[in-house]
C-alpha cells in the first residue's frame, strides 16, 4: 500500500480523500493556493504545501506545481478528486512519466472518453445503447440540416470537447437550426478552444440516469446500480438520488451488466460513471466520466462501500474488495448540493461564514469543508456542502432530508438551502415524478417573485 498520497484538489472532496487515507493508515498531503491557506482540507491533512496564487491555472491546474509538490513531500500517488485535473490525460501522462501513480484510469481511457464523439463511438462498439445522432462531427450548416431531417426535430447541438453543460443548443425546427448551430460552435470555441460540434435527437421528457462502474484494470468490473440526477439547472445537477425512483430491478440488472461488461473488456481501472438519458423504458448513452463523481456518496450509502478506499486499493494493484453478488441495495439515499449562491438568480455569494452548524443523527452525512469563521474565496466553484441522507425507503429519506435541512445553519452568506426546503415539499419531488426539464420550469414559477 502507498505510504503517502497527495490530493490535487480542494474543499469538500479533498477532505473526503483525506478521510479515506486516514482510515487506511496512509499519510495525506494537501495542496493549496494562497487563497486557501486557511482551508479545512489544509488543516486536516497530515502535510500541506502551497502551490501558487489564487487563479486555478497557476495552482490547482498547474502540472509543474503539483508534480514538484509530490517530489518535495515524497508522495507516491496523486488523487485528483473531481474537476480540475481529474480528467486531463496529459496530466496523467506527466504524472506517470515522473514515476508517480495516478489514482484513476489510464491516460488512454481518459482521452477516449474526454472526446464525446470518440466516446460515443466506443460506447456503441462496446454494446452500449446511444442517442440517435450524427456519425461524428458536423462541420457545415447544410450537413446539420441533413442530419436533423434524418433524426427528426427537435435536435441538440453539442460540443465535442464539451463539459459542465456548456456549448449545447437546442433547435426545435429548421428555422432555429442556423442560430443554434452557430451559437453552439462559437460557445464551444470560447469555452474549450475547439469549435467541433455533433448532433443528437433532443429527448423531451427523459430522466438522467447514470450507472456507477468500477474496474480493477485486470479485466474484472462491477456495477453499483444507478443514480437519478434528473433535477438539473442549466444542465447542472442539483439533487441526486439512488436508487432511481422509476428504475426496476430488471432494468438495473440489464443496463448494469452491459456497462460492467463494457468496462471489463477494456481493462478499465477505478471508478467510472456511464451517463444515460432514460425515456420510455430505454437507456441512451450520453457520456462517460472517468473519475469519482460529486454525487458518489448516495451510491456509497445504499451499498455500504467506500469508493475512495476502493480507488486507492486498485491503483495500488490490489483486487476490488467486493464482487457483483456482494453488492446489494439497502434503502434509499438522497444528496443535495448546497452552493454559496443567492436566490433567485443563483449569483455567487462568497464571504465569511459567521455561524455554521452541521446536521447530524441517524442516516445523515455532511461532506463539507466549512467551519465557523471560514471565508469562502471568490475564485472557485460555489459548491460548499453536500448533505446526504439515507433511509430505509424513499419516504424516510425525504423526511430525514427535511429534518436535517432544518438543523443546518450557514450564516454570513447566501446559500441554496431554501431551494431544498421548498423542493422537498413539492408533490412532484415527493412522488418522484420529474424529468431533466422539470426543475427549470419549477424555478421559473417559484423564483419569479424575489425571495
Ligand atoms: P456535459 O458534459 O456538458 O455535462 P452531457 O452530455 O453530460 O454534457 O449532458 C448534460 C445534460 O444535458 C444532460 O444531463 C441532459 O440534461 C442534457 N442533454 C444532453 N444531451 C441531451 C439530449 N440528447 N436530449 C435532451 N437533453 C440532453
Amino acid at each position: 500500500m502507498f505510504d503517502k498520497i497527495l490530493i490535487a484538489n480542494r474543499g469538500e472532496i479533498a477532505l473526503r480523500v483525506v478521510r479515506a487515507c486516514r482510515e487506511m493508515g496512509i499519510q495525506s498531503v494537501a495542496v493549496h493556493s494562497t487563497a486557501d491557506a486557511d482551508a479545512m482540507h489544509v488543516r486536516m491533512a497530515d502535510e500541506a504545501i502551497c502551490i501558487g496564487p489564487p487563479p486555478s491555472g497557476q495552482s490547482y491546474l498547474s502540472f509543474p506545481a503539483i508534480i514538484s509538490a509530490c517530489e518535495i513531500t515524497g508522495a507516491q500517488a496523486i488523487h485528483p478528486g473531481y474537476g480540475f485535473l481529474s480528467e486531463n490525460a496529459a496530466f496523467v501522462q506527466a504524472v506517470e512519466d515522473h514515476g508517480i501513480t495516478f489514482i484513476g484510469p489510464s491516460a488512454e481511457h481518459i482521452r477516449i472518453m474526454g472526446d464525446k464523439i470518440t466516446a460515443k463511438e466506443t460506447a456503441k462498439a462496446l454494446g452500449i445503447p446511444v442517442v440517435p445522432g450524427s456519425d461524428g462531427g458536423v462541420g457545415a450548416l447544410a450537413e446539420a440540416k441533413r442530419v436533423a431531417e434524418q433524426i427528426g426535430y427537435p435536435v441538440i447541438i453539442k460540443a465535442t470537447a464539451g463539459g459542465g453543460g456548456r456549448g449545447m443548443k437546442v433547435a426545435r425546427d429548421e428555422g432555429e437550426l442556423e442560430v443554434a448551430f452557430q451559437t453552439a460552435r462559437s460557445e464551444a470555441k470560447a469555452a474549450f478552444g475547439n469549435d467541433e460540434v455533433y448532433m443528437e435527437k433532443y429527448l423531451t421528457t427523459p430522466r438522467h440516469i447514470e450507472i456507477q462502474v468500477f474496474g480493477d484494470g485486470k479485466g474484472n468490473a462491477v456495477h453499483l446500480g444507478e443514480r437519478d440526477c434528473s433535477l438539473q439547472r442549466r444542465h447542472q445537477k442539483v439533487l441526486e438520488e439512488a436508487p432511481g425512483p422509476v428504475i426496476t430491478a430488471e432494468q438495473r440488472a440489464r443496463i448494469g451488466k452491459i456497462c460492467a461488461d463494457a468496462v471489463a473488456s477494456i481493462n478499465y481501472i477505478g471508478a467510472g460513471t456511464i451517463e444515460f438519458l432514460f425515456e420510455n423504458g430505454e437507456f441512451y448513452f450520453i457520456e462517460m466520466n472517468t473519475r469519482l463523481q460529486v454525487e458518489h456518496p448516495v451510491t456509497e450509502a445504499i451499498f455500504g462501500v467506500d469508493l475512495v478506499r476502493e480507488q486507492i486499493r486498485v491503483a495500488c494493484g490490489l483486487p476490488m474488495s467486493f464482487r457483483q453478488e456482494d453488492l446489494q441495495i439497502n434503502g434509499h439515499a438522497i444528496e443535495v448540493r448546497i452552493n454559496a449562491e443567492k436566490l433567485p438568480n443563483f449569483a455567487p455569494s462568497p464571504g465569511k461564514i459567521t455561524q455554521y452548524h452541521a446536521p447530524g443523527g441517524l442516516g445523515v452525512r455532511m461532506d463539507s469543508a466549512l467551519y465557523d469563521g471560514y471565508r469562502i474565496p471568490p475564485y472557485y466553484d460555489s459548491l460548499i456542502a453536500k448533505l446526504i441522507v439515507h433511509g430505509r425507503d424513499r419516504d424516510e429519506a425525504i423526511a430525514r432530508l427535511r429534518r436535517a435541512l432544518g438543523e443546518l445553519i450557514v450564516d454570513g452568506i447566501d446559500t441554496t438551502i431554501p431551494l431544498f426546503d421548498a423542493l422537498t415539499d413539492d408533490p412532484a419531488i415527493r412522488s418522484g415524478d420529474y424529468n431533466i426539464h422539470w426543475l427549470e420550469g419549477w424555478l421559473k414559477v417559484r423564483m419569479a417573485a424575489p425571495t
